[in-house]
């Protein structure tokens, strides 16, 4: 069963696939009405929800509308929003994206960057001019490579603790490290701005509401005992919403068929 962490999770990820609240809302039901019948609980179904999502935002080809590109944020690739989301506000670590979405490190770094990047440039209009890069190397520096700096892993703390007392050290004594750092902290303060605003709490509350009771009735299947007739038909329908039109257009022909 999933908790109110996971949940808040699903909502966050799904909110920054789908710009409109409620198509967010119906995609995200529909795709944990299937995903919760798999034996996953915890981090492990929200993960799978993760994929199944940007999944189903792929294969739909889910447009962004106009309204929406109005927000920076939409303006990014989905992969982008969403890798953005779920460590920025979820706090998911490098390896744990990294496996989601089946990325190397040096692709997640570079994804990571250019996210920000992009935000900045979309909110600025223009190329971003000061991006950060070394002005006076010395032996003991750093590499830096410019399409995924050091200093941006090392603000996401995923930097392995040998390297971070490194980099510590280092930035005391080299200006030219320090400088580079500086900057790429004001990218990373500059483009959070950016990200999809919070969440109202009265919606969120209603948006649990709708999961916790769609998880009960998976919870059923999932546990292998027998719905009765009228779950069963909720948990289809919700899976299938085309097929209240057939239900619709079967009972016309059953009333068209007794009255003539
Ligand atoms: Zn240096």
């Amino acid at each position: 069963m999933a908790n109110t962490e996971s949940l808040t999770q699903m909502i966050e990820i799904s909110r920054a696939l789908w710009a409109d609240p409620k198509t967010a809302e119906n995609t995200l039901s529909d795709t944990l009405a299937v995903v919760a019948l798999l034996p996953l609980e915890g981090e492990d179904l929200v993960n799978r929800m993760a994929t199944a999502l940007i999944e189903r935002f792929e294969r739909e080809g889910a447009a962004v509308n106009a309204d929406a590109l109005q927000q920076n944020f939409f303006k990014l690739h989905p992969l982008q929003r969403v890798i953005l989301i779920a460590h920025e506000r979820l706090h998911w670590d490098y390896e744990r994206i990294e496996g989601v979405f089946d990325l190397s490190r040096d692709e997640l770094e570079t994804l990571f960057w250019k996210s920000r990047i992009d935000l900045l440039t979309h909110r600025a209009g223009r190329p971003i001019l000061s991006l950060p890069s070394p002005s006076n190397v010395t032996a003991n520096c750093p590499e830096f490579n410019p399409i995924r700096p050091w200093s941006s892993r090392y603000l996401d703390h995923a930097v392995s603790r040998a390297d971070q007392v490194f980099l510590q050290g280092h930035i005391e004594h080299c200006p030219s490290c320090k400088g580079i750092l500086d900057k790429t902290r004001t990218i990373h303060f500059e483009s959070q701005a950016e990200l999809l605003p919070e969440l109202a709490p009265e919606v969120q509350a209603r948006s649990m509401t709708v999961l916790r009771d769609l998880l009960k009735i998976s919870e059923k299947y999932a546990l292998g005992s027998t719905p009765d007739f009228w779950t069963s038909i909720r948990l289809f329908v919700r899976k299938r919403r085309d097929i209240q039109v057939l239900i619709f257009m079967a009972l016309a022909w059953c009333v068209w068929k007794i009255v003539s």
